[in-house]
């Protein structure tokens, strides 16, 4: 069976950033060396069972620029390069030097993704960042320098303190170093966090109205810049949607390799063990580090399906829906949340802000 698209977790960061729900650890010299190693010996076993044969690599995490350059082109020089479109990897700011760069760019990586979070030094210092704005803008020169044009910034809002104009200016600084793709996502409370104990405390406090306010403003400010809102959390310039993320949001087969990394190849979806250590040994004794398998049923895949694809401007084809569901598409269509685009419904700008409670009504 022939894999398009593959995704590696890298679990090391430089510190643990107070609101990650991610399965991370302070990332050790030795303990890097071993998971490059560790893999290169996942792909190995994998190709023993599929056909890699990858259109989109992501390297994510974690922070992989962490990893040395020639440990990158070391694991990207396994993969078949001949249909590869997209490989990127995302980076900390501070990360990344002018070699590493051009390092990343002569094994193939054609998009970075930076971990920009917000321009100002504030939300920065709430969200226990290390870096700086201006560490943003030099590692962004640094990427276009080494002829890396595809460049993504992550940035979160709905961070303590943080207002709806000081929002706007951060994106504002964001626009002005003319990234190809900017992800916002809102910030959440993720179980056994700092943040989540401080929001248990009542330290912290959720606003949802003016989280929506956040994301409607964010939204006009990056559509008048020329952005395509294609999907809840993304952006991009004509051209520049993730090829990646939509083979997700398509359901489309892939495999994740490393350390809790997921896959889901047709009916089976399973999850490598959240350690790395667990991983590094379970490979090295030429075994997949599999923790947990399920399998999809038809109906459950059409359901995420129609939850991924009312996320994103392409909407869901209607064949998917039955007649109890068309009948919602009707009345979302009549409350100005949802119109058809030939054989397709897709929500409108204002029912893309409520998508996920409005995928609620065809979830049950
Ligand atoms: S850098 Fe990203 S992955 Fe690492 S701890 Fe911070 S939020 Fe988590």
């Amino acid at each position: 069976m022939r894999i398009e698209h593959l995704y590696f977790h890298f679990p090391f960061c430089a510190t643990i950033c107070p609101y990650c729900g991610f399965y991370v650890t302070i990332g050790k010299r030795k303990d890097i060396a071993l998971l490059t190693e560790a893999l290169i010996r996942e792909v190995e076993i994998l190709k023993g069972y599929y056909s890699l044969d990858p259109k989109t690599v992501y390297i994510g995490g974690g922070t992989p620029s962490l990893a040395k350059s020639e440990e990158i082109t070391q694991l990207l020089s396994i993969l078949s390069k001949e249909n590869l479109q997209e490989l990127t990897i995302e980076a900390n700011p501070r990360t990344i030097s002018e070699q590493k760069a051009a390092e990343w760019k002569e094994a193939g990586v054609n998009r970075v993704s930076i971990g920009a979070q917000s321009m100002n030094e504030q939300d920065l210092l709430i969200l226990g960042r290390r870096h700086k704005p201006k560490d943003v803008a030099d590692s962004v020169h640094l990427l276009r320098k080494a002829g890396i044009e595809n460049i993504n910034l992550d940035f979160i809002f709905g961070i303590p303190g943080q207002d709806l104009q000081s929002l706007k200016q951060s994106l504002q600084m964001a626009l002005d170093l003319a990234p190809s793709h900017l992800s916002l996502y809102c910030l959440t409370y993720e179980e056994n966090t700092p943040f989540f104990k401080a929001l248990q405390e009542g330290k912290f406090r959720c606003d949802e109205q003016k989280e929506i306010e956040m994301i409607y403003e964010a939204t006009d400010l990056l559509t008048k810049h020329g952005f395509i809102h294609y999907e809840i959390s993304n952006f991009a310039l004509p051209g520049y949607k993730s090829l990646h993320n939509q083979a997700y949001w398509q359901g489309k087969d892939y495999l994740g390799i490393g350390p809790s990394a997921c896959s889901t190849v047709g009916t089976k979806r399973w999850k490598n063990v959240a350690d790395h250590s667990l991983y590094v040994q379970a490979v090295k004794e030429g075994r997949l580090a599999i923790a947990e398998m399920e399998s999809l049923d038809e109906e459950s895949k059409n359901k995420e399906k129609i939850f991924l694809g009312l996320r994103t401007d392409q909407g869901v084809a209607i064949s998917h829906f039955d007649q109890k569901e068309r009948e919602i598409i009707q009345w979302l269509v009549f409350e100005g949340l949802g119109r058809t685009v030939g054989d397709r419904f897709v929500l409108t700008p204002r029912g893309l802000l409520v998508a996920d409670s409005i995928a609620l009504y065809f979830m049950n």
